[in-house]
């Protein structure tokens, strides 16, 4: 299957970028619901439809739900490329349609993705709210799980730009997990089921994006609804659309995702007897917190009235204005940063850090200085 080819051809142009709320998607639910495929299994907390959209006639059964955290929007973009798929009249879309059945939530937070928050309207992380199910996004999401009786349920976020893959300097541009049902971690049966397709969906993003696949850390939350379908022993994949290099807007990491979503259907569907895959699901390195958006090495600064050679870091805030995402890039981190790598970084060669009003880079100050005179940083990108 030439999965880059079938991306850019069913990609979603309607929607980019990093903002993306139910105004950006409704269009196009609303177009596909040609027979009743989309279903309002429940409101937000300032009663914003909360959507099932459910396609296909297949025996396995797939649940997938998307911007549970308001601010991840990239793989809503995938899952909505997806379902653009899914309804083009492709052979391999129709296949996937006798074989499988899915029930998509696009957006469970439109709350959350209205006010670009992770948290939903009354600032709860429904992330954590798996269990006790005081929400009612978490209980529109849960009515889907038990209505559905899924044979899998694949549990789709976005990660921020501070994990790298293990050691190697490389981001973590697509991270996995297969969730713990217990607090050992133990592997039953049914987690094997998820490693088996993250062990095949990695091997083929590693054909693309070599070395840029993290393996989430699995400490077990039963608050977590990962966790909490795994326990309930339904096979749970986490997906977690991360930073690849200038890729700002994630319009990049959604071909991962939709490439990622396809290639495990395809493990799926042609039941290829697996004999290693824990074995390779354990060799993805595991995520670490080591990146920072942007690194400046050698700079001279002024300390204690000594000049002294440092490094120092800035990560970008993202802020909504006017409905679109700004990145406001703050001083974060002075330090000599060994083991941490910069998505961009630039060598100060001694030159000394100078700014307006101060001599000395202030941790939450903007990232607006100059070296040495001659070279002018602005938003953290050195001016040419
Ligand atoms: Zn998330």
């Amino acid at each position: 299957m030439n999965f880059e080819f079938l991306f850019e051809q069913y990609k979603v142009t309607e929607i980019s970028g990093r903002y993306l709320t139910l105004d950006h998607i409704e269009p196009l639910l609303f177009q596909w619901n040609t027979d009743g495929q989309l279903q309002t299994i429940g409101l937000s907390v300032e009663n914003r439809p909360i959507y099932t959209f459910s396609i296909g006639t297949g025996k396995n059964r797939i649940l997938m739900w998307s911007q549970m955290h308001g601010n991840e929007s990239t793989t809503t973009k995938a899952l909505m490329d997806f379902l653009n798929f899914l309804n083009s009249d492709d052979p391999i879309a129709r296949n996937l349609l006798k074989d499988f059945t899915f029930c998509c939530l696009p957006m469970v937070n439109p709350d959350g993705a209205k006010r670009y928050t992770r948290e939903n309207a009354v600032k709860v992380d429904l992330n954590r709210d798996a269990n006790l199910l005081t929400q009612p996004e978490s209980l529109a999401l849960r009515a889907a799980f038990d209505a559905f009786k899924p044979n899998y349920c694949y549990n789709l976020h976005d990660q921020r730009t501070i994990f790298g893959v293990g050691d190697t300097g490389k981001p973590a541009t697509v991270s996995f997990l297969a969730p713990a049902y217990n607090e050992d971690c133990d592997i039953n049966e049914q987690r094997m089921k998820s490693i088996n397709v993250i062990a095949a969906m990695n091997a083929e993003l590693q054909k693309i994006i070599p070395g840029q696949i993290g393996r989430f850390d699995d400490s077990f939350n039963i608050n977590c609804i990962g966790d909490t379908f795994q326990s309930l022993n339904i096979p749970t994949i986490l997906f977690e659309a991360g930073h690849f290099p200038k890729d700002y807007e994630r319009e990049i990491t959604r071909k991962f995702i939709f490439i990622a979503l396809l290639s495990g259907f395809e493990f799926l569907n042609e039941n290829v007897v697996v004999s290693n895959g824990l074995h390779e699901y354990l060799n993805i390195p595991q995520n670490k917190v080591n990146f920072y958006d942007l690194v400046y090495k050698n700079v001279k600064i002024n300390y204690d009235c000594n000049k002294i050679i440092t490094n120092f870091a800035a990560q970008y805030s993202e802020v909504l204005v006017e409905e679109t995402i700004q990145f406001c890039a703050k001083i974060i981190q002075i330090d000599n940063l060994e083991n941490f790598f910069g998505h961009i970084e630039y060598d100060a060669k001694g030159a000394e850090f100078e700014s307006e009003n101060v001599n000395f880079p202030e941790i939450g100050h903007k990232a607006n200085f100059n070296f040495s005179d001659s070279v002018k940083v602005v938003n953290g990108m050195v001016k040419n």
